[in-house]
């Protein structure tokens, strides 16, 4: 789950970590408020979007009166912002945050990261930090410094001096920028972070560390440990079709191509997208209804399959370990009935009293082309989608 950044900053203010007085608002006269409220002559304007690369897409304005405060919310608030981490289709804003403008001397990068092959946190940090971060890392990637921790130790002080030093830090600002370190590696543990990032940790024309972007993605197995996070969650910002399927237990996730997957069980969902790629063809969705599917959740998951209007075949690939075939058929072709399914069907059942399904599915009257086995069922299902 990704945090907005205001709320990430208000975490980063709960750890010591200094980020810009500001306030998060909904529309051009609450925007107005906050800077009145905030004080000073130089403001900022940001898109709360789940998304980085904000300023490059219009979406960070710099206001130098209470008049541009509200001009900026206005162009800001409701606009699809579009930027190179969001494709095409964008995201909604729905609120922005008003900050008191900071005035920069330097932006510096510091991000975590859990590191697969090492299975330990790894702390990045570099002197060319702000927007264009992504080609420093792809053109000039000795300019990020790393360094990995230790679970055992935790985070050691000299890591945090050895990347200070490597930034060119000196004097107060090494302890700044260690104290910043060891918030984030406590803020990371803590919170089960997957990622955190301050691009760009600024260094003040007084000479000051302060967080003015904050990105925290969250590890979504963990946050039944956080509640108060869960309520930080903003489903505007996400999929429809994956909100629409965690709502029903449904693990959903959308792709590219056109043949409509429902599958129970992850394994078997794996196995079903490899086996339609190996004949050919490209799954539009992984979908996984569970293990102890009902009618009523095949049929939310057919709805969420044929809202996909790519999809030309759907196919059904279901093993009765737990669940009984002629209850999951049942399922299926009240399913099928009450949504009109015109597509091509392709139905593989296999396990508890798949004989008996697969007669229901023939004599429903619903025009459905069954299969016995798993390959059958892969190409008839490329078949039909061509
Ligand atoms: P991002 O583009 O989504 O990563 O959004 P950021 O929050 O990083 O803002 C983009 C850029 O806007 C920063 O790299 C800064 O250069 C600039 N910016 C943001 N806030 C301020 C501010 O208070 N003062 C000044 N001068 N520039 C700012
Ligand atoms: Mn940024």
């Amino acid at each position: 789950m990704n945090l907005h950044e205001y709320q990430a900053k208000s975490l980063f203010a709960d750890y010591g970590i200094a980020v810009p007085q500001g306030q998060a608002v909904s529309s051009p006269k609450e925007a107005r408020a906050a800077a009145q409220g905030l004080g000073g002559d130089t403001w900022v304007v940001k898109a709360q979007a789940h998304t980085g690369g904000r300023g490059k897409a219009g979406g960070v304005r710099l206001a130098h009166s209470l008049d541009e405060v509200e001009a900026a919310a206005g162009e800001i608030l409701g606009m699809t912002l579009i930027t190179n981490q969001t494709g095409p289709q964008g995201l909604p804003v729905n609120s922005v945050l008003v900050e008191q403008g900071s005035k920069i001397a330097q932006e510096l990068y510091l991000g975590a990261l859990l590191d697969r092959a090492r299975s330990r946190i790894a702390f990045m940090a570099s002197a060319a930090g702000g927007m264009n971060i992504e080609e420093v890392a792809a053109e000039t990637p000795e300019k990020i410094l790393t360094t990995v921790v230790n679970p055992a130790t935790g985070m050691l002080p000299f890591q945090c001096r050895k990347l200070a030093y490597g930034l060119g830090l000196s004097g107060d600002q090494i302890k700044q920028f260690s104290k910043i370190m060891m918030a984030l590696y406590r803020l990371y543990r803590e919170k089960d972070v997957s990622l955190i990032e301050i691009n760009p940790l600024i260094i003040t024309d007084a000479k000051a560390l302060m967080a003015l972007d904050a990105k925290i993605n969250l590890d979504g197995n963990a946050l039944y440990r956080h509640q108060p996070l869960l309520a930080l969650r903003d489903i505007t910002q996400e999929d429809k079709k994956e909100a629409a399927a965690a709502q029903h237990d449904l693990n959903y996730i959308t792709l590219d191509g056109n043949i409509g997957c429902m599958v129970n069980g992850a394994g078997l969902a794996m196995a079903t997208m490899d086996m339609v790629k190996l004949h050919g063809g490209e799954p539009a969705n992984f979908l996984d209804v569970g293990g102890t599917t009902t009618a009523e959740r095949v049929t939310e998951a057919f709805k969420l399959i044929l809202s996909d209007n790519k999809v030309k075949s759907v196919l059904v690939n279901i093993f009765g370990g737990i669940v009984r075939c002629d209850l999951i058929a049942e399922g299926i072709i009240t399913a099928a009935r009450s949504i009109g399914v015109t597509l091509p069907v392709v139905v593989r059942l296999e396990g508890t009293n798949a004989e008996q399904g697969l007669q229901m599915l023939a004599s429903s009257g619903v025009d459905f082309i069954t299969a016995h086995d798993f390959t059958e069922a892969a190409k008839k299902a490329v078949a039909a989608a061509a």
